[in-house]
């Protein structure tokens, strides 16, 4: 795979794993908050049933009893907590909600009516209830909330205060020279009484389990985790797929480009490089040079009297010749040698390390392979070769030009022959040539 899409993929898959853990911890936080807000509804039905409770029982209840008391159906000293006592009562409707949600599967409720100074023991304030009634007395707090762990369960805990002790409320709580006689029978004069006007003598404690609400908001948020990992796996496999595909097409197009690149380098009949695979291997190598400052010298060679080879043995004959030829001098180069066909049968090999002199013994070596060497149908050749040394900065076309000066030499001076431009010491002189015999 091309790196770029792999880094594409390795992106997509870190995007997609965050995303995921990123939506897993909102759907946990979703869950809790609905827990708790699902244990909210809960605590205020709870409360809202304990008002409307209060309100019968004070607007419609007891005005009732006390209106049977003055018209003498009752006799003045009646009292029973079950009727008269809203603490009794909101007690025992909450024992009665809770055996109702029990037949219903539901967990029970805890509700509680707090006071430091209850009638009944039972509803005797807490230390921390104690401590929310002075804040709730001295203005500080109107109503109190919190997720509670208690009896190795986790609660939603709501606190809020009941009405502030009026006129009413003091018949029962305020003085007990006030408080009917039956009342004092049934508890006495010690507990529940003398509360201040005005003053919020209890709150409800309401607590709500949590652990059936979050489990339902677990099994959701489950099921939401399972479905976003099949999205998200699905998405990242179909982009998968399609980035696979992609680069399958991409790197076939690579590889026929770097076929048709080859191709357009190289010459048909020699399978070596062709003049425009020259040109581009020779501009880079030149660059190389340029760079790392190491010399390079650029041989032409040129088969002599070729023509006469076509003109007695055929063009076919020519032709398979000029591949001997190529495959004769490949053999007596070294892997970091450029060689290619310049045109006809003028070929180049361009040397890098090597400065003129050595190029010189090379191109003697390879003069004499030719000369040595038996062609197709028995013909023997020679081959005339000038060579150039590259100067940093010059083009091509100026090295091409003087080592193709230097072939010109070779040939005016009886062919199968080196010759090179002059070198440094004998600019101003005439080319060296080689010690190569006549044909
Ligand atoms: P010189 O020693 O001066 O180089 O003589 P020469 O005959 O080699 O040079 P000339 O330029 O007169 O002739 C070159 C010949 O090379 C002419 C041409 O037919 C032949 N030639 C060029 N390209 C090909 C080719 O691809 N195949 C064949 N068979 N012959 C070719
Ligand atoms: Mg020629
Ligand atoms: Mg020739």
């Amino acid at each position: 795979m091309l790196p770029r899409y792999r880094n594409t993929l390795i992106a997509l898959f870190l995007l997609f794993a965050l995303a995921f853990v990123g939506l897993v911890l909102l759907f946990h936080d979703r869950a809790d908050k609905f827990a708790v807000a699902e244990a909210k509804q809960q605590a205020l039905n709870a409360l809202l049933m304990h008002r409307a409770t209060h309100a019968y029982v004070t607007q419609i209840q007891r005005p009732e009893i006390y209106r049977l008391k003055e018209e003498g159906k009752l006799y003045q000293d009646y009292f029973s907590p079950s009727v008269l006592s809203f603490t009794f009562i909101a007690r025992n409707i909450k024992d009665l909600l809770n055996r109702e949600r029990e037949k219903h599967g539901m967990e029970t409720i805890y509700f509680k009516l707090a006071s430091e100074n209850p009638r009944n023991p039972v509803n005797k304030a807490d230390a921390s209830e104690v401590e929310l009634l002075r804040r709730m007395n001295a203005n500080e707090l109107t109503e109190y909330e919190k997720v509670v762990d208690l009896e190795g369960k986790k609660w939603l805990y709501l606190a809020v205060p009941i009405e502030r002790s009026n006129k009413g409320c003091l018949k029962c709580h305020g003085d007990p020279g006030d408080a009917p006689a039956e009342l004092l029978a049934m508890y006495g004069d010690k507990a529940g009484f003398h509360e201040s006007p005005d003053a919020i003598r209890a709150l409800i404690s309401i607590r709500v389990p949590l652990r059936s609400i979050v489990k339902a908001g677990d099994q959701m948020t489950r099921v939401l985790i399972l479905v976003t990992f099949v999205v998200l796996t699905s998405i990242y496999l179909v982009i998968t797929v399609l980035i696979r595909r992609i680069d399958t097409q991409e790197q076939e197009i690579l590889k026929q480009n770097k076929a048709l690149e080859k191709l357009s380098m190289t010459d048909m009949l020699t399978g070596i490089f062709n003049r425009f695979g020259l040109q581009r291997r020779g501009k880079e190598i030149m660059k190389s040079a340029d760079r790392f400052h190491h010399p390079l010298a650029l041989l032409m060679l040129d088969l002599d009297h070729f023509k006469l080879v076509n003109d007695r043995h055929g063009h076919t004959v020519g032709d398979v010749v000029l591949k001997q030829f190529g495959e004769i001098i490949q053999a007596n180069l070294r892997g970091s040698d450029i060689f290619g066909r310049w045109g006809g049968e003028e070929f180049l090999v361009l040397s890098p390390y090597l400065h003129l002199k050595d190029a010189m013994k090379m191109a003697e070596k390879l003069r004499l392979a030719i000369e040595a060497a038996e062609f197709n149908s028995g013909i023997r050749l020679s081959t005339s070769i000038g060579v150039s040394e590259y100067h940093s900065g010059e083009t091509l076309s100026g090295l091409i030009e003087r080592a193709d000066l230097a072939l010109y030499a070779a040939k005016e001076s009886g062919r199968n022959r080196v010759a090179s431009e002059p070198l440094p010491e004998a600019r101003t002189g005439p080319g060296n040539t080689s010690p190569g015999n006549d044909a």
